[in-house]
């Protein structure tokens, strides 16, 4: 390794934002990938701005903005994405949780009450990735027992590792596909941001997405596949009156609702992110 000139912090910022030009967030990667590769919070990047680093941290700086400017997602070059408060570890095995899936853990938080002092209300969270949507819920409803569920074993060593890091002992994890490793009637709620995109959407063509998992975001030709086999089954493993509550594309509410019709669900509600587009259809399944 060649002695580096030594830059302030400051100029390492201002040389980095230019050099990620193309990313439409260009200082905000800057300001995370240094403040990164320093151990330091973006707060403290800004009030440090004239201390200067090591050589080997501004090696590793050029190594991520070069592999930035290829297109990688910041959440993989840091290995960690916030999600409802908690910091999550994430890679390659699993999708990078989104801001607007917040919007399915406040729906299903709102079902449960803070403090339950009947039987413990069993969650099932199908295809949990890095745990996110499992993990935000179980944290904040202790009693709940939650049941997180993924078909890949890579992705479940993430969100196994999360819960420890967390210290979130109500997850229980289990390796498989969607409904093949739950017991019928056992569920109050079911949960799932499924893969929803279609086979050849030219969005899997840009951005951060072309490196997330295929399996996690691609079910078929309409991105329906996955969903359909959700709605589908979901009545035979909840309990009577359970509640079905899955995130969809922004172009499928009208075709959810559809499918939860031809299911057998009542009290179909479908709940627009904001952005304002339609994210999350709910329902439940009464006892006929
Ligand atoms: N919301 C993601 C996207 O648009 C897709 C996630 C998913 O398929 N569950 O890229």
């Amino acid at each position: 390794m060649q002695p580096k000139i030594k830059l302030t912090l400051g100029e390492l910022l201002v040389r980095a934002t230019t050099q990620l030009v193309q990313s439409p967030t260009a200082r905000l990667d800057a300001e995370v990938l240094i403040a990164f590769v320093c151990h330091l919070s973006r707060e403290q990047l800004i009030t440090l701005d004239r201390s200067t680093i090591t050589d080997q941290q501004q090696y590793d700086l050029e190594q991520l903005v070069l592999r930035r400017q290829q297109g990688e997602p910041i959440a993989y070059l840091t290995g960690k994405r916030e999600f409802y408060a908690l910091e999550l570890a994430v890679n390659e095995a699993t999708l990078i949780p989104r801001p607007e899936t917040e919007l399915l853990v406040e729906l299903v938080l709102e079902k449960i009450p803070k403090s339950n002092t009947g039987l413990p209300v069993t969650i099932v969270d199908l295809g949990t990735g890095s745990g996110a949507i499992a993990l935000a819920i179980a944290k904040q409803r202790p009693d709940c027992r939650l049941i997180a569920t993924d078909n890949s074993k890579a992705a479940l060593q993430v969100a196994t590792e999360n819960a420890k890091h967390h210290a979130i002992k109500n997850i229980e994890f289990r390796h498989g596909h969607w409904f093949e490793i739950l017991t019928k009637r056992s569920a109050h709620i079911i949960v799932s941001n499924p893969p929803y995109v279609a086979a050849g959407d030219d969005h899997l063509s840009r951005g951060d997405v072309r490196y997330e998992p295929g399996t996690a975001l691609v079910a078929g030709f309409d991105g329906l596949d996955d969903i359909k086999l959700i709605s589908k089954n979901a009545k035979d493993y909840l309990l009577p009156g359970g509640l079905l509550m899955l995130e969809h594309g922004a172009g499928q509410g009208q075709q959810v609702h559809a499918l939860l019709l031809a299911a057998g669900a009542d009290h179909i509600v479908c709940h627009q992110d904001l952005a304002g587009l339609d994210r999350v259809s709910t329902c439940t399944f009464s006892e006929k």
